[in-house]
């Protein structure tokens, strides 16, 4: 069997293949050296395919064969592959990992480039979410935020405007969080702070993508990342946004496998 690892600052993303089958799963980073227990205990036989953050300090403690990559050359070849085998197919496009942090790259058929990174990713989006409101597992973040509503916490155009005309849509965020009245704050319910902080992740990464884009020549941003997942809030954002400027958002199904899967091809 062959075992591709991508040791990520929150997530272990981890790939098993065995002749046709592919297997995927993730645990938290803070489990790392149960996993590492786990592979010298029950796969010595098998190789390791390590890429990530972490990878390192993986490979200076595990016993079977390994092998380290680059974790944006392994990321490329994993979402290439992955992309080919979910009919995506494009020629120039920008692709971003959002990860703990954010990392922006640009792509075409020979390879990828990094661009650039943004500490605003799926870290923001637990760290603000628990100190705003006190909830801080993942699922209960994403669940909570779909009820929400963020209108009374972010400033739109169209308030600042005030009825004139706008020369921008005018239900586009003018600031994030920046609408927040002290007399609304007990009006306020978790859901709405959490949506609001989904909020200001997914437009910052995607207006981000979007100038990328267009310097770029393209059309096409490609989004990858553990905290696509299961966010309904953040890819409605996402299309939205990308919609405005007449941008193609492509959602890469286990795309956040990208890494470990690349480390192995
Ligand atoms: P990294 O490679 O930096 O570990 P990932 O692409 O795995 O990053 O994304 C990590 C982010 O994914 C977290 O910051 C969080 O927002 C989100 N996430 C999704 N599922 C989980 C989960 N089960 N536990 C913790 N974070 C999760
Ligand atoms: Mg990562």
């Amino acid at each position: 069997m062959k075992i591709g690892i991508d040791a990520g600052g929150t997530l272990l993303k981890i790939v098993y293949i065995e002749d046709r089958e592919r297997r995927f799963e993730k645990r938290p980073s803070s489990e790392i050296d149960s996993l590492i227990g786990e592979l010298n205990r029950d796969h010595t036989e098998d190789e390791i395919f390590l890429t990530g953050g972490k990878a390192e300090y993986m490979d200076e403690k595990l016993e079977p064969p390994t092998r380290l990559s680059i974790e944006f050359d392994a990321t490329y070849r994993g979402l290439s592959r992955l992309m080919e085998e979910q009919g995506v197919s494009l020629g120039r496009f920008v692709y971003l990992n959002v990860g703990t942090g954010t990392s922006f790259h640009q792509a075409d058929g020979s390879g990828q480039k990094r661009v650039g990174g943004s500490g605003v990713g799926g870290g923001t989006l637990i760290g603000l979410s628990s100190l705003l409101t006190g909830v801080d597992s993942y699922e209960d973040i994403v669940r909570l935020a779909a009820q929400g509503n963020r209108d009374k916490i972010d400033l739109q155009v169209h308030h600042i405007y005030a009825g004139r005309p706008t020369p921008i849509p005018g239900d586009i965020t003018a600031s994030n969080f920046g609408r927040i009245l002290m007399d609304d704050l007990p009006n306020l319910s978790d859901a709405d702070k959490l949506q609001a902080v989904i909020g200001l992740i997914a437009e910052t990464v995607t207006v981000v993508g979007i100038s990328l884009a267009e310097g770029f020549d393209t059309k096409d941003i490609v989004f990858i990342g553990s905290t696509l997942l299961n966010n309904g809030v953040m890819t409605e954002i996402i299309g939205r946004y990308a919609g405005l400027k007449g941008v193609n958002p492509h959602i890469i199904e286990n795309g956040e496998y990208s890494g470990a899967l690349g480390a192995v091809l």
